[in-house]
């Protein structure tokens, strides 16, 4: 079995590949495999090596029950680790009329694969943060035989929201839900970040782009709604699907993939681009369909950062001045981020990347609130007195849709931003994206990176469930 990952930037080619239809045989291909080093997959929609796995690779899409609960009336499902997110959605709504209470832009992962990564959507804290009890596979440290583990709390539990594979085959996730609901959206242009931000409070689910070359802020605004559905809800479905997620999109890969002009770009994206969007009008609809996107139409490549909400404004003016030096419309950046460069020894990578590159598609921005989790990206940071530990977390993606060439330069100036923006906002990186630091950068980013690695090694002392990757990321520095 040979394959690539979603954004055909990761091949796979396991020795042997399973595709298990019981927990039973799960165990079976453990006890077949001790001693070697195994992995699992959801839907490959990761960038990062989170996914790389050259041994023994299983993917468990064919464990997928949907089991609902409503004890103390509080709802939760028990589903199976390779559900897909749409249809656990379909049937929680088909079952009980109930829905997630975190929802990405897409809904194509696997339940375990989107837990073991953090994704995250916007207003809300990360899907992880939601999951109640994990049961994973994995070998009992004294017969060495593979068994079943019930993980429902404490260290444990907030390992096991994030793990990247780390703590074994998980098989099953008990996760809260709650009742369908209705959200309503708007889109509205600002000039500043700050305008934005305050915008939260009346509108706590929005998320926002800047626009590359215009450098302003488009703001999809968003809140729950107790109105009904909108009668213009099913053609503002229609509108958002044929001019954002089909000929926006169609439009940036003529200019990215064929023409290549940069001044063509730049003039589209100031002037062409925000015409896509109709701003002010205000639709009432279902959660799930108001909430997600289509970005998984074409084929392209992601990375994300988040800052703290203090960092926010500060990183987000480094961000548009890197790219107008990657760009070549600019020379440098502010004195005070160039001192602050040179001060990292990071000032010459900045000149490597002027000119090579000029950023093609909105930059996605937003607000995760903190993970009750060790090591998911909105984990709480240092709760020292500048990093107040229950700060909210800022996402910023940057997405990438060319090929070649142009491909490799997005990849530099994403490893400048990824690094210069870890030492001057403490950025972390998502685990299941684009991930350029290295393992000790990596490390130092998350204060409680030591007790996840603790529970790893109680869970795996062999390394058998690490890939290459993990397995750096989980040395003793
Ligand atoms: C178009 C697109 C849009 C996206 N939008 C968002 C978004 O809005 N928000 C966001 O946060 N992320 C987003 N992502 C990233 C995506 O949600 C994550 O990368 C997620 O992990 C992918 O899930 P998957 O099922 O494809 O898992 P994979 O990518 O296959 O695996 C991810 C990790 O989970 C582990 N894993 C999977 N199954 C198991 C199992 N049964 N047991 C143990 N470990 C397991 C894998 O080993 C790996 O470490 C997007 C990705 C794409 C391609």
């Amino acid at each position: 079995m040979r394959t690539t990952n979603f954004g055909g930037n990761i091949e796979l080619n396991p020795r042997s590949f399973y595709m298990p239809e019981t927990e039973q045989e799960v165990l079976e291909i453990l006890d077949r495999h001790q001693g070697q080093r195994i992995r699992c997959i959801g839907r490959l929609h990761s960038w990062s090596k989170a996914i790389e796995a050259n041994d023994v690779l299983l993917d468990l899409r064919q464990l997928n029950h949907v089991r609902t609960a409503d004890q103390n009336h509080q709802p939760s499902v028990d589903v199976g680790a390779g559900c897909q997110i749409k249809r656990l959605l379909s049937e929680l709504e088909r079952q009980k009329n109930w829905t997630l209470p975190s929802l990405g832009l897409i809904t194509e992962q696997s339940v375990a694969g989107a837990v073991s990564t953090a994704t995250h959507g916007s207003g809300r804290n990360s899907l992880c943060h939601y999951v109640m009890s994990v049961r994973v596979a994995r070998y009992d440290t004294k017969t060495g035989r593979a068994t079943i583990t019930e993980i429902t709390e404490g260290a444990e539990l907030r390992a096991a929201r994030c793990s990247l594979g780390c703590l074994g085959v998980i098989l099953s996730v008990r996760m809260q839900c709650r009742s369908a609901y209705c959200v309503e959206e708007s889109f509205h242009e600002y000039a500043q970040l700050s305008e934005v931000v305050a915008a939260e409070e009346q509108f706590p689910l929005q998320q926002f782009f800047l626009i590359p070359w215009r450098w302003s802020y488009m703001a999809q605004h968003r809140r729950e709604s107790s109105m009904d559905r909108s009668a213009t809800a099913g053609l503002y479905r229609w509108y958002r699907f044929l001019t954002i997620d089909v000929a926006m999109h169609l439009l940036i890969l003529l200019l990215v993939r064929l023409i290549r002009v940069k001044s063509l770009i730049r003039l589209i994206f100031r002037r062409v681009i925000p015409t896509f969007v109709v701003r002010d009008w205000s639709v009432v609809d279902q959660s799930s369909p108001q909430l997600v996107m289509e970005h998984e139409l074409f084929r392209h490549i992601e990375l994300e950062l988040f800052v703290t909400r203090e960092r926010l404004e500060p990183a987000m003016q480094f961000v548009e001045q890197v790219l107008c030096v990657a760009g070549g419309t600019v020379q440098e950046v502010d004195n005070s981020f160039r001192n602050k460069l040179s001060q990292v020894g990071l000032e010459e990578d900045l000149s490597a990347v002027a000119g090579i590159y000029c950023h093609h598609f909105p930059i996605c921005i937003r607000k995760v609130l903190p993970d009750d989790a060790l090591i998911s990206m909105s984990s709480p940071g240092n709760a020292s007195a500048d990093e107040l530990a229950d700060s909210p977390w800022y996402a910023i993606t940057f997405t990438c849709y060319a090929r070649g060439k142009d491909r490799d330069a997005f990849e530099t100036v994403g490893r400048f931003l990824s690094r210069s923006m870890a030492s001057l906002f403490v950025a972390r990186p998502h685990w299941g994206k684009l991930c350029y630091l290295q393992p000790i950068e990596l490390r130092k980013l998350y204060p409680q990176f030591a007790a996840f690695r603790q529970v790893c090694k109680e869970y795996d002392p062999n390394g058998n469930f690490q890939n290459d990757w993990t397995r750096q990321l989980l040395e003793e520095a």
